[in-house]
């Protein structure tokens, strides 16, 4: 049997779900929503209204290559199946709650769903490139000790809707519909290190991964879709095979005692199995290498010794290193590496081969740095709260 006793207890647990017989998403009418189901439930959907197998194809292009919002729209489909359509079917986006614009260029949403929870996206330009970061969970099960999302109790899975809904949301922000060549894209990769731990969020994850992959619409490629995990070992052989996109680990120790310390999920599945897993890993190859991302804590893991025994751990894995500046937060017990600390770490990595490039921390003025998502949700929500409901005293 799984141990979950280190995961904190979902307070509300509301079952949202693109793969059983729940309806995905519906609305107020109960109508299902048309985003987040695969290609195979589509068909299913369109059988079931007597309608042949080319309409799935027909409504992919209208929902993923030209991101449509309102079936009415969708001219070459005949207005009878149309309606036949708007009786079941809706077409979802989260609302805005907010949005903001960072100095680097860096954009952050707040998104509300239909039951009002609210989760973070990010777009991370690179030149004429760039990221949309995307939360998987409201909240976190898991408590690792420098993560500011880590201290959120999870509140629930988010659904294949809700997920691909985010990235619809940021290229509806920037207009890119319909679908542009894979060059000419300011949103060309997606990166799912938002809030919340993806793998424990697998099916409504991987449902979501295909369709932003899929050729026909959104059209990312795989290579440019990374997944973050903190270590969900069994889920990551499982991702490798239904999937494969590329794969980033939040390694953070390379020693069980310290990584037992700062992240709880090691003691379910240590080091051993984890690096065993990365290894295993499936179309890993020198041009698609792991990322092992390993944030910097003064006095906890950034020693001369751990950058060795980092080497040591991942030797013969095509991999990289992302070094990432603790991002502090209030509250949090520990603190950011020196400078120079986490030069030295890099130098000694470079020179036993590997490539340790350190993260620039992005969008710090909006609180949309790694491991900061969360709190200004949660202070919006404390805002809207005082004045809502609770008039400030006298
Ligand atoms: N749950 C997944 C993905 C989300 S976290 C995971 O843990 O991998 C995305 C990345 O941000 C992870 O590598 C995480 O370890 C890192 N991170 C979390 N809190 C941070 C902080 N305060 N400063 C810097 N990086 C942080
Ligand atoms: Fe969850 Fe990842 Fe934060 Fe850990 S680092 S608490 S797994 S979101």
């Amino acid at each position: 049997m799984t141990d979950t006793s280190f995961m904190k207890t979902p307070q509300v647990e509301i079952p949202v779900s693109a793969a059983g017989n729940i309806p995905n998403n519906p609305d107020h009418q109960g109508r299902e929503d048309l985003i987040g189901l695969s290609r195979e439930q589509l068909a299913e959907r369109f059988a079931l209204l007597g309608e042949k197998p080319f309409r799935v194809n027909q409504v992919w292009s209208w929902l993923y290559n030209r991101g449509i919002r309102d079936i009415d729209g969708m001219t070459n489909i005949s207005r009878e199946t149309r309606t036949k359509m708007q009786d079941v079917f809706h077409i979802s986006r989260p609302s805005i709650t907010s949005q903001q614009d960072s100095e680097d260029g860096t954009r952050k949403w707040l998104l509300k769903f239909g039951d009002r929870n609210e989760a973070e996206t990010v777009y991370i330009p690179d030149r004429d490139r760039g990221s949309v970061c995307i939360s998987t969970q409201v909240g976190c099960t898991l408590t690792c000790r420098f993560c500011h999302t880590g201290t959120q109790k999870l509140v629930r899975n988010l659904g294949a809707a809700e997920i691909v809904g985010q990235f619809l949301t940021a290229r509806d922000s920037y207009g890119e519909w319909p679908t542009p060549n894979e060059t000419g894209r300011l949103l060309s990769n997606v990166v799912v290190m938002g809030m919340g731990e993806p793998l424990f969020n697998y099916d409504n994850t991987v449902t979501a991964l295909k369709i932003l992959t899929d050729p026909d619409g959104i059209a990312l490629s795989k290579r440019r879709v990374t997944l973050s995990t903190s270590g969900v070992v069994p889920r990551m052989y499982d991702l490798g095979r239904d999937v494969g996109v590329n794969l980033a680990v939040s390694l953070h120790a390379a020693r069980d005692d310290i990584r037992d310390q700062i992240m709880p999920i090691n003691k379910k599945w240590p080091l051993k199995d984890l690096i065993k897993a990365c290894r295993e890993y499936p179309a890993v190859s020198n041009a698609r290498r792991i990322t092992f991302e390993y944030v910097m804590l003064k006095g906890i893991n950034d020693s001369d010794a751990d950058a060795r025994e980092l080497a040591r751990l991942v030797r013969g894995i095509p991999c990289k290193f992302n070094l990432i500046p603790f991002n502090k937060w209030p509250g949090s017990d520990l603190e950011c590496s020196s400078w120079d600390r986490i030069e030295r770490f890099a130098d000694i990595l470079c020179d036993l081969g590997y490539s340790a490039p350190v993260r620039r921390p992005r969008g710090r003025d909006i609180l949309a740095a790694c491991g900061q998502l969360k709190s200004e949700s949660q202070r919006e929500r404390l805002k809207r709260h005082q004045t809502t409901e609770a008039p400030p005293a006298a």
